[in-house]
């Protein structure tokens, strides 16, 4: 009788220490995130030989279809992890929004349709959560503009984790019911996200839980970089030349980078230059301002604009992705609501894709630096799209027409399609003059 052995991809954890991002202090792996010498952010440090040893373009491609087929690349250690299907979102050639902008290599990352709950924030509490149960916390905890509190309760729940989480109170409909429905203790704390955070931060000092962005930020920012390995092997192991994210606190934006420079430091794909770009809505932009006015500090704003969930008016890694903007040739634009709405509008009518606001504010940075000449028609461009239109719909309710209502017979609906033809040919004879 003969055994077929199969051998799982070995399981590697290749995190070391934390290392400050200021100066080169060193600390242990734990719920620690500001060097107490520089009040620099902590970031997670790796074994890269040690990856490299092990992990290969087969050893991945074998793995999970989520976030964890790049485990070694994550700062979690032990073997068992958080895997509610987060991760591998599409990455769609565009063809429609391509030829309307005039660009030849578009392609959209689509975080809109990411699991459990529809936003790129399921990567970064999938890791999260994960380390936490590993560091011992029973109840996690976040400060959100939405997006986050919505995973942290989802993937709470999916844990057994109890969850406390914090919100500004003037927030859509939809990213309330959508954390309420999991059953967390949901905290609407009447101010903007940047109150929100300090109090998180207080209450984190003294209640010993796990604060997904806060005492565990240097663990949760990581699981962002899955977003630029996921684009470097869908691309097939190859890196885009000019990248488009959108800017809240900036992590997303500078760990699609650290994602990028870790696949080529270990030999996953080739170097090459990639362009970095971000967006802001005009209402809260203060890294866009301090990039267009050549400073390298982030003045603090007070947010007014309906992409809340990007609007952090004082951005913990604002200098951060300036930097990264700066150094690889790329741009931070911002729009006003009015274009965001166009935005959110353009990739549905052209790409069948309903984004959130902060996916019309990408979008419409996108066609604004399209059209300064900004970015070339021949680069291999992604744009990152991180959250739903299903949630956001108070955004675009008065601006999306209404259904032609008709009675149940084939006369009224005759009726009723002649009546908007007709329209339809008055508001082109109203474009054409
Ligand atoms: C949180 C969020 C972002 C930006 O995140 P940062 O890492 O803080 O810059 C972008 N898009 C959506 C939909 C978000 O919820």
């Amino acid at each position: 009788m003969t055994t077929a052995t199969t051998t799982a991809p070995e399981f590697i954890s290749a995190c070391t220490k934390l290392v400050s991002k200021e100066g080169n202090t060193e600390y242990p792996l734990k719920a620690l995130h500001i060097c107490e010498e520089t009040f620099a952010p902590l970031e997670v440090a790796y074994d890269y030989d040690l990856i490299r040893r092990h992990v290969t373009r087969e050893t991945i491609e074998a793995g999970p279809n989520s976030i964890w087929r790049y485990r070694a690349f994550l700062p979690v250690t032990g073997k068992d992890v958080i895997d509610v299907g987060t991760g591998m979102t599409p990455l769609v050639k565009s063809h429609r929004l391509a030829r309307r902008l005039g660009l030849k290599n578009l392609y959209i990352k689509n975080d809109a349709v990411n699991m459990p709950t529809l936003s790129f924030k399921d990567r970064v509490v999938s890791v999260a959560l994960t380390r936490a149960r590993e560091l011992g916390f029973t109840t996690v905890s976040c400060a959100s503009t939405g997006n986050l509190a919505n995973s942290t309760a989802a993937i709470a729940a999916h844990a057994g984790l109890d969850c406390c989480v914090f919100i500004p109170a003037d927030l859509e409909a939809g990213k309330v019911l959508g954390t309420l429905i999991y059953n967390p203790t949901l905290m609407a704390v009447k101010g903007n996200y940047d109150q929100v955070n300090r109090l998180c931060c207080e209450v984190g000092n003294s209640y010993g839980w796990g604060f997904v962005n806060i005492n565990l930020r240097p663990y949760y920012s990581e699981g962002s970089k899955t977003l630029g390995f996921e684009v470097a092997e869908q691309l097939g192991w190859k890196l885009p030349d000019h990248i488009v994210a959108p800017l809240a606190s900036g992590s997303l934006f500078t760990k699609i980078h650290k994602g990028f420079q870790e696949f080529i430091k270990v030999g996953l794909v080739d170097d090459k230059p990639v362009r970095f770009s971000g967006a802001q809505a005009e209402g809260c932009s203060p890294i866009a301002t301090a990039f267009q006015e050549g400073r390298d500090f982030v003045k603090p704003v007070k947010p007014n604009t309906i992409a809340k969930s990007i609007a952090i008016g004082n951005p913990a890694d604002g200098v951060y992705a300036l930097d990264i903007a700066r150094k690889t040739n790329g741009n931070i634009e911002s729009v006003n609501d009015a274009e965001i709405i166009e935005g959110i509008k353009l990739l549905a009518e052209t790409e069948g894709i309903f984004t959130e606001t902060a996916g019309g504010t990408t979008v419409a940075v996108l066609k604004k630096l399209v059209e300064a000449g900004k970015i070339d028609p021949e680069e291999t461009t992604v744009v990152y799209i991180t959250g739903n239109g299903l949630k956001t719909q108070e955004a675009v309710q008065s601006h999306v027409g209404e259904p032609l209502t008709i009675d149940a017979n084939l006369d009224s609906f005759e009726r009723a399609l002649e009546r908007s033809r007709t329209l339809e040919r008055l508001e082109w004879q109203q474009v054409l003059v």
